[in-house]
């Protein structure tokens, strides 16, 4: 084993970031660089060419044959097309060759990502753009490597055709108004900005790939569309935090390894509630480059798993029965002097910009917790947000009670104390006494504030995390801009600064209290509350995502230059089609599965039950063999339901009613799983949860 300065050396090691450029570059170039990367100034084009070579030095040292542009198109994944250095030297050998052109734009055909309606077939034309703010990396072949360039993809007409496009935009939309805000309050903002950081949490399965292999539904939709709940699941909570496995050890000894290679600040790693369920958290980074990490180690978890012969499960809802998937969105806001604007301090309530930002956000969620909702919106989260499951899909607001205590302060007046958390006991003399947090934690809340930060839980495990955050942003920049045009009338009209700070502050905790909820969101109580407040709960995607089309909702992103009408409603329909694409395809795959897997299993099996039954009445003479008949006639039964489950199902299919499909694939479903638990467990066609769940 190596010793673990191995691992600090190779971290980043397949990066081209700022300190390797210093070793590639002119010192003009790598300046010029540097200053687009830290202050988003434009890039400069001349420098494009030194930048290219630079990079194919570099890459090609590492293996590189090829570049590709990287990019996030609708479609939630990554893509990439390579393309060789190779170029002829018409002397009958080659150069490698790597232009600033080829760096700076790509053109790929555009016309087989979803654009929703933006462009059709026949304009094909689609771009990418370089990011300089992204670093390049490598990504390694078994014999040789790729140079990937992250790019931003737009259309001909320059609308934005990916996921990355409207998130840089709302960076800057954010950074625009809290450096306004920043101002107000006298900070220095010439030449900052402000950005926003992210720390996704991502839950993920394993199971083995022999188990999968006899899993159809799981290869072709992601999840298990039938499966009898074993006896054993996650009741008896003995896996959450439980030692890891070492077959599971090597595969995350593996996978951070890998992570690290490309600069992926992996850090904490452990089994999570269900059986075979389990969670890697990065240290938190800038917002865009923790989404493009989030998406490498969603690719890495697929491909290291396969290397261990195991097979990584990304959906929102692997299991029926127990915990799914999610991706806890942690995100903060840095100001233009560098501080975390929700970090409280020792005395949050003299903390002017931190209580500035908990009701910018206030009013920002229970203003637009529609778009919010919209966000999450797609047919493998439903199963958690529609159902009762983690998180609820009614938003809500989970302060804790220090800061519960300073914003009813806010209402009343001006706050005058913090409650401090004090020391926790634990009542064993020789442990020392520790500092306990201002604040308990909530698991149960969807959009809680945890110390410095917010966690927004509802986004799915698979969900490129670009549009949740892209909202956020928006949100708070619109929240942030109200609040400083509110406060620049009042100092226009001579109201000294605290008092109109003060007097914005208690209008919004007066408006948006309701959105503030501390207690435990999944129980009953709280959705009847909730709706006596007033908050939305959508539990269906087609439903949450017609708040992307609203008037209001295109009047805020427009406003914020984020997204224009035609890409909100592009996006609209890209999302709205694959929800409705997904839930055919499971369709399908579960009528395919029945008709041609499980009732010949289950007719097999009645046959067999009816030659018993017959040749045992034969020989022997009087026994009635009740209890066996009782066994064939409830297989008959359930082989009927199936039947009958699977023409309605059909039925439903070809009317094409999404609404109609999923209740009857739970008609079907529960037909099935009946004859699981009946049938032959060796002549059942497909794995068993129990397998699939233990068998590691
Ligand atoms: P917990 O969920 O138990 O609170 P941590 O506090 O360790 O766990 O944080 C979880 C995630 O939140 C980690 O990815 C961490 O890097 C991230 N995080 C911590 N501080 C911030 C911040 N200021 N902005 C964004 N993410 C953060
Ligand atoms: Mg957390």
């Amino acid at each position: 084993m190596s010793d673990t300065s191995d691992y600090s050396k190779c971290f980043a090691e397949d990066v081209f970031t700022i300190k390797t450029m210093r070793n590639y570059l002119s010192v003009k170039a790598y300046q010029s660089l540097t200053e687009t990367i830290n202050r988003r100034s434009s890039l400069n084009p001349d420098i494009a060419d030194e930048v290219a070579d630079a990079m194919k030095t570099w890459a090609v040292e590492r293996g590189a044959t090829h570049f590709t542009h990287w990019f996030q198109p609708l479609t939630g994944a990554t893509a990439e097309k390579h393309d060789a250095f190779l170029a002829p030297d018409h002397e009958g050998g080659c150069i490698l060759q790597f232009s600033g052109k080829e760096l700076i734009k790509g053109e790929p055909d555009a016309s087989s990502f979803p654009s929703g309606g933006l462009r059709a077939t026949f304009e094909a034309r689609g771009y990418t753009a370089w990011d300089p703010t992204s670093p390049a990396f490598i990504k390694r072949g078994t014999k040789s490597s790729t140079l990937c360039i992250p790019t931003v993809f737009c259309a001909y007409s320059g609308e934005a055709l990916d996921e990355k496009t409207p998130l840089l935009r709302s960076v800057e939309a954010l950074s625009k108004q809290v450096c306004r805000l920043a101002k107000l309050f006298g900070i220095d903002v010439e030449g900052k900005r402000a950005y926003t950081t992210l720390g996704p949490e991502q839950e993920y399965f394993l199971i083995d790939k022999k188990h999968y292999e006899r899993r159809i539904d799981l290869m072709q939709t992601g999840r298990t569309l039938f499966g009898r709940q074993p006896a054993k699941h996650q009741q008896m909570e003995d896996h959450y935090f439980a030692p890891i496995k070492p077959r599971i050890m090597a595969f995350m000894e593996d996978l951070d390894r890998e992570l690290w290679r490309l600069g992926i600040p992996a850090k904490t790693r452990h089994n999570e509630v269900c059986p075979a369920q389990f969670e890697i958290a990065p240290v938190f980074e800038e917002l865009c480059i923790a989404v493009d990490h989030n998406m490498l180690t969603m690719e890495i978890l697929r491909n290291v798993a396969e290397q261990h012969g195991l097979v990584c499960l990304l959906h929102e809802k692997p299991f029926a029965g127990v915990n799914g998937s999610g991706k806890h969105n942690n995100w903060s806001v840095v100001g233009p002097d560098g501080r975390n604007w929700l970090s409280p301090g020792e005395n949050p309530h003299e903390n002017a910009e931190f209580l500035t930002m908990i009701c910018a956000l206030m009013k920002a969620i229970d203003t637009h917790a529609l778009l919010l909702r919209a966000a999450v919106a797609s047919a493998g989260n439903d199963h958690r947000l529609g159902a009762n499951e983690a998180p609820p899909a009614i938003l809500s607001i989970f302060l804790g009670e220090q800061l519960t205590d300073v914003i009813e302060q806010i209402e009343k007046g001006r706050p005058k104390s913090s409650k401090n958390g004090g020391i926790l006991k634990i009542g064993v003399s020789t442990l020392p006494p520790l500092p306990r947090d201002a604040t308990d934690r909530n698991r149960t809340s969807p959009f809680a504030f945890t110390g410095n930060k917010f966690e927004f839980r509802a986004v799915g495990s698979s969900h490129n995390c670009s549009a949740a955050n892209t909202v956020l942003n928006t949100i708070v920049a619109d929240a942030i801009d109200n609040i400083c045009t509110e406060l620049e009338s009042s100092l226009a009209a001579g109201t000294p600064f605290n008092d109109a700070l003060q007097s914005i502050l208690q209008k919004i905790v007066k408006k948006h209290k309701r959105i503030l909820f501390n207690g435990d969101n999944y129980t009953e109580e709280w959705k009847k509350e909730a709706a006596r407040r007033g908050l939305p709960n959508i539990t269906s995607t087609p439903e949450a995502l017609k708040a992307f089309i609203s008037p209001e909702a295109i009047d805020l992103f427009e406003r914020h230059g984020v997204l224009s009408r035609r890409e909100l409603t592009s996006r609209y329909r890209a999302s709205l089609e694959n929800y409705h694409k997904t839930i055919v395809l499971e369709a399908n795959c579960a009528l395919s599965i029945a008709k041609t897997m499980i009732i010949p299993a289950a007719i097999n099996y009645q046959d067999e039950i009816v030659r018993t039954l017959v040749g045992t009445t034969k020989v022997i003479k009087n026994i009635r063999c009740v209890e066996t008949k009782q066994l064939l006639q409830r297989v008959a039964t359930l082989t009927e339901a199936t039947l009958k489950a699977c023409r309605t199902l059909e039925a439903s299919v070809k009317a094409d009613k999404t609404e109609k499909i999923l209740p009857a694939m739970q008609a079907l479903r529960s037909a099935v799983d009946g004859l699981e638990e009946l049938l032959p467990s060796d002549r059942w066609p497909l794995a068993a949860y129990a397998d699939m769940m233990f068998v590691l």
